[in-house]
């Protein structure tokens, strides 16, 4: 490995300009304040600023700018919020520097630590073998455990598993103390913090003996092996000489500590983001962290964006007019020079489907005024609440991909699959046993938990299998005969052996689920994902850890985006623009959601993603909400557009009301209303 050697060095001098000999005029397409921080000399550098302001561009253009400088591209470390934004932006480098993009490393934290502990996890104690738990497996593993240890049994009003996982997770991502967590934000539950904390380490250790390791244990593994081994920490520090994060708001106190660890011989981090942004405090993400970030790296050189190239000026407007109210904010007001554009529009309508009409006829409308599909989108705050207009859309033959909320792999038949797949990957994962063994007619707990305990002991799990008897003897032999004849051949490709057990499996799948026409395109899904893989620890692994969306089906061709409207979450909106953007359900009780209501940091936090929301937009903006809801849940009516809007003034909003007129939903101006 060629330690420590850069050809070229970057000296902090951003006055004096780019040297001639580089490949791109990065003065004509940056503005300055963007055009200072891609040439930025060498030195932590923090960029912060409002949504549309080109921060994406602009480590779209350090990256080729340090290229282009002469830094080996393979010392270069790209880290996004999800493997996707990481792909685009190094396809936006491709573009203007050309192949030398592809040495980048570029991925989400949690990839590069799966990747790194791979490599040098040994370290500490480590086995590259490993199996990931994604949030559901976690949660299994929590539950067998508490099994075991008793504790469901002790008392009704013990935490559920999902609390529970959620529990462990913030006192990882906090580096806080579980007892911490638990009386600060689950108080409730304080009574059992001594089970609670026994279940913790009744957890570690399951995970360290079947070698299993959740999302949070990539990051917190990665720090311990950075903190623990001077050695590695210098090896990989130095492989890695320039780093640089994108929506920095959204990372946490355990994410800025592996930055500052593998920045630790060079300093050479940017980071970019928004603070009014920041919207994953559930996973323990704070917006002060940006802030905190100066205090982390010394020397920090600060740059501001002020100029937005995304929206129009009515749009900032309402954007500023809702950022404004928000209790603690950094960034500044942002301005535009697209000063022409329609104004947003409210639109309240009298139930969800006028609201779902509503929107499927606009579209309509704009696909005539020649605006592509592909630059339209739907946001809304949960998933499930674009269900009814997914129907509407299906009506008026409008195609459209859904992003966010439910993922194919979280299935149930799709990860009964995987569960067979993952222990002959790695036959100590308890939780994929567990999941495989209940599937056979005749088991259930208690046996399940017995046929563990006889393969933990046999040198030879499958033989194990095929000697078992009683009423599951059959079913278990099965299986036993199945994975065995896996385990022993040489083709381990995940094409092969999602093929071999699909035959294994498709019977219990049959008997398991009533609707298993429907579902079975999901298994056929999953195979044409296993092709694109040689390995399968590498395919096992990229499903754990960004598992494809839910009705991406038949949507793996290049153009797959082409000619279709997208359907998102605003959580997966992050950093995206269309030309035409709805925001749906805005009505008090969704939008702020109705659990939020309690907590002011929670209705901060709703802000914060109601201000992603409306500045996707680049022209067109439409903001709707039924009335006369009845919501299920809090057993309350909804009927009030969000309170983000009650400060808002008048003058920025278009407001219409939709009336049913011969049938069918017009619409009129509604003004008066709101004077
Ligand atoms: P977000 O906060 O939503 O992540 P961002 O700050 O990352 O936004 P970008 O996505 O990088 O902003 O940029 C927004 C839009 O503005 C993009 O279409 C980008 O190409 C364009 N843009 C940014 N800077 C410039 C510029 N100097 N000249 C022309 N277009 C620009
Ligand atoms: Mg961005």
């Amino acid at each position: 490995m060629n330690r420590d050697i850069t050809p070229y060095v970057l000296k902090r001098s951003p006055d004096q300009g780019p040297a001639p000999a580089l490949s791109i005029d990065y003065a004509a397409a940056l503005n300055a304040q963007q055009l200072a921080a891609v040439i930025a000399g060498e030195g932590p550098a923090l960029v912060i600023a409002g949504a549309g302001s080109g921060k994406t561009r602009t480590l779209v253009y350090r990256v080729a700018y340090l290229i282009d400088s002469g830094i080996d591209p393979s010392h270069i470390l790209l880290l996004t919020f999800t493997r996707k934004s990481s792909q685009e932006m190094l396809e936006r480098v491709g573009e203007l520097i050309g192949v030398r993009s592809e040495r980048v490393r570029g991925g989400t934290f949690h990839s590069v630590a799966n990747m790194l502990l791979r490599r040098y996890g040994r370290a500490i104690g480590l086995e590259p073998g490993f199996t990931i738990l994604d949030r559901g497996d976690a949660e299994d593993l929590i539950a067998l455990v508490r099994a075991q240890l008793g504790l469901h049994e002790k008392d009704k009003r013990f935490p559920r598993k999902g609390t529970i996982a959620e529990m462990f997770s913030k006192s990882e991502n906090t580096l806080r103390p579980l007892a911490e967590i638990v009386v600060e934000e689950f108080d409730h539950f304080s009574g059992h913090l001594d089970a609670l904390e026994q279940l913790q380490q009744g957890y570690q250790a399951a995970k360290r003996r079947d070698k299993l390791v959740d999302y949070d244990d990539l990051l917190v593994l990665l720090r311990q092996l950075l903190m623990e081994d001077e050695s590695v920490r210098r090896t990989i520090s130095s492989l890695y000489r320039y780093i640089l994060v994108d929506e920095y708001q959204d990372t946490n106190r355990l994410q800025a500590d592996v930055i500052r660890h593998l920045a630790s011989t060079h300093q050479n981090v940017m980071v970019v983001g928004d603070d009014s942004q920041s919207i994953y405090a559930f996973r323990g993400a704070t917006f002060k962290n940006i802030m905190e970030f100066p205090s982390l790296f010394p020397g920090t050189v600060i740059y501001k964006l002020e100029e937005n190239y995304r929206s129009t000026q009515p749009i900032l407007n309402l954007a500023n007019a809702i950022i404004e109210e928000a209790t603690e904010k950094y960034t500044k007001r942002l301005f535009t020079r697209k000063l022409d554009g329609p104004l947003p529009t409210l639109v309240e309508a009298g139930a969800e489907n006028a609201q779902s009409r509503f929107i499927a006829q606009k579209i309509l409308e704009l696909r005539e005024e020649g605006v592509p599909l592909s630059e339209m989108a739907v946001l809304f705050r949960s998933s499930f609440h674009s269900f009814d207009l997914e129907i509407e859309l299906s009506r008026h033959g409008l195609p459209f991909i859904k992003r966010g909320g439910g993922k194919f792999v979280e299935t149930a038949h799709v990860k009964d699959l995987l569960a067979h797949l993952r222990v002959v990957a790695n036959p100590l994962d308890a939780v994929s046993w567990h999941r495989v063994l209940m599937l056979i007619e005749g088991v259930g707990p208690k046996k399940a938990q017995d046929v563990m305990a006889a393969i933990v002991k046999s040198p030879n799990p499958y033989q194990a299998l095929c000697g078992m008897t009683g009423r599951s003897g059959k079913g278990l032999k099965d299986l036993g005969l199945t994975l065995e004849s896996l385990a022993g051949i040489e083709d381990l490709r995940p094409a092969h052996l999602v093929n071999q057990i699909s035959e294994y499996y498709l019977p219990i799948f049959k008997t398991q689920y009533d609707d298993y026409p429907k579902r079975m395109r999901d298994l056929d899904h999953l195979q044409t994902i296993a092709e694109r893989y040689q390995g399968l620890e590498t395919f096992l692994s990229d499903l754990a850890l960004e598992p494809p969306d839910g009705n991406a089906i038949g949507g793996e061709t290049p153009d797959r985006d082409a000619e279709r409207l997208v359907l998102s979450t605003v959580h997966s909106a992050k950093g995206l623009e269309w030309q035409c953007v709805f925001v749906i359900w805005i009505v008090d009780g969704r939008f702020p959601s109705v659990y939020s209501f309690g907590e002011d940091e929670e209705i901060e936090e709703e802000r914060r993603l109601f201000y992603v929301s409306v500045t996707r937009a680049k022209r067109h903006l439409y903001l709707t909400y039924p009335i006369n809801v009845f919501d299920r849940g809090s057993g309350m009516v909804l009927s009030k557009p969000s309170r983000f809007l009650d400060p808002v003034s008048p003058a920025l909003l278009d407001q219409l009301a939709l009336m049913e007129e011969g049938g069918r939903a017009d619409w009129y101006s509604r003004d008066d209303r709101y004077v």
